[in-house]
Parts: structure tokens; sequence; C-alpha cells
């Protein structure tokens, strides 16, 4: 009880102070995406903190969504309830890693597998078994990404399911055409002969190049279903891709219960 008035009057203050979009309509009919990459405490040195979400702020995010009716989904599930009109539950959600690191494994899966939740990573097909090399590591430090074995297991349990994040993680904005079609082709079809598995989605690198057309063209022809963005807010529920690449919701180390009920249900959390 005392709980809930303290975080009935915090939420009224930090409405009333201006840095959350409190006063923003509630969205209705989206399907909420969040974007995680890192899990687990930053290493020391890293000056991309806000992609790092300890561990215990993870496990309460995921019994947030529990305890509000959230139901977590997989891309497949996305997709069949779009082709075959499968029915989706109440309040789906997508939860999405980006990247691939092996904290994934060791800090989130432990955590999903437990309260019976399902994710989405999308994985950078040259550097698994690795470390994430295309960050200078002036910046960000390297760690390990995860192993082919660990992949597996993840998926085959249900728990996760993989999508591409190209081959290198390029910027698709950056690079020519040709490159850009290798980036795309070459991981779908890498990670389907490795997983045995269709990859259904697909996600930028740095979100570059998800609202550039000819970009864009080149992920719709290499045939993922779902091609999502870096940029904040909710896509419908009923998206199609003349919408534009799907809409994702960036967690940040550094966000409150409050940030992440307002990105829920208003697509965004900060002015
Ligand atoms: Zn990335």
């Amino acid at each position: 009880m005392i709980a809930a008035a303290s975080a009935a009057a915090f939420a009224v203050a930090a409405g009333a102070s201006g840095r959350w979009n409190w006063w923003r309509r509630k969205i209705s009919g989206g399907m909420p995406v969040l974007v995680y990459h890192k899990v687990g405490d930053y290493p020391e040195g890293s000056r991309l903190k806000a992609l790092w979400v300890k561990t215990s702020q993870f496990r309460r995010q995921m019994e947030y969504l529990k305890k509000r009716g959230y139901t977590t989904i997989t891309f497949s599930q996305w997709r069949d309830s779009l082709i075959a009109k499968t029915p989706l539950p109440q309040k789906p959600v997508l939860v999405t890693f980006d990247d691939g690191y092996a904290n994934n494994y060791t800090e989130a899966y432990p955590i999903l597998k437990e309260l019976g939740m399902k994710g989405n990573i999308f994985l950078v097909y040259e550097m698994m078994d690795g470390h994430n090399a295309w960050h200078d590591p002036a910046t960000e430090r390297h760690v390990p990404m995860l192993t082919w074995a660990q992949i597996r297991e993840m998926q085959e349990g249900g728990v996760m399911e993989m999508g591409s994040h190209t081959m290198r993680h390029r910027n698709l904005a950056a690079i020519p055409a040709e490159d850009v079609r290798w980036e795309l082709v070459e991981s779908k079809k890498r990670l389907e002969e490795k997983l045995g598995r269709e990859m259904v989605g697909f996600a930028y690198p740095y979100g570059a190049g998800a609202f550039v057309p000819q970009v864009r063209q080149a992920a719709r022809d290499a045939g993922y279903f779902f091609d999502f963005a870096f940029r904040q807010g909710i896509s419908p529920a009923a998206w199609k891709p003349e919408m534009g690449a799907i809409r994702r919701l960036y967690v940040r180390g550094d966000d409150f219960m409050l940030d992440l009920y307002l990105n829920l249900t208003r697509g965004r959390a900060r002015l």
C-alpha cells in the first residue's frame, strides 16, 4: 500500500516536472516493441552506458509486463496473426534485443524462461562466437557475443526467436548499394542455413537506412516480413509494409518504471 501510494506520488511529481510525456494521449491498437541491447552491469570505461540495462532492472520490467497483463510474442506469432489471422493475445508486446550479446543468454534468457516469456534477438552474423568488433573500443568495450550453441538452445526452447541484424553491422545508409544488398541477403541466407528457421525479422544497424527509400526497398526485396527501425514510437498491430519500418521503444539503462509505462502506453517516455 505504501509502495503504491509513493509510486503514485512520484508519478504525479514526475508528470508535473515536464520531463516526461505524461500529457500524451494513450495509444490503442498498437504493437509495442521494446529494444534492449546489453543486459548486466556496464564495464568500466563504457561511454554507451545507456545501452546497458541492469539484470535486476530487466527482471523488474519483465515482471511489470506480466503483472499488467501483457503477453510477449515472437516475430512469427505477429506475422501469423497478419497472414493467417491467428488471434493475438490481449496486450501483445515484442521484447527485442539488438546485436546478439552473450549477456542476452547469461542475464536475460534465464529470466524470460523463468517467467514463461519470450524474446527476439537480431544477430550480426559474422560477429557471433566473437565480439562486437564494429565498436571502437575507446567508446565501447569489446564484450563477447552469443555462441551458436547458446543461440540454438534459446531457439529450440521456444524462448527466443532470431532475426537478422546484417553480416557486419555497417551503416547501410553509407555503403554502396551492392554492399547493402549483400548485408541483407547474405545474412538472411546464412542464418537460415545455420539455424534451420526462416528469418522473419530484420533490424537496421544504428537504425540507419530505415527511412531511406532505396535501403528500405533493398530490405523488403531481401524477403524479410518485418523491418524494424530505431525510431521511437508504436506501429499499428495491423502493420503493413507501406506504413514504413516498424517503430520501437528504446529501453535505457537509466530508465525509471515510469518510462516503461509511458513508452508502452504513449509510444514515448521523455521529451
Ligand atoms: Zn545494432
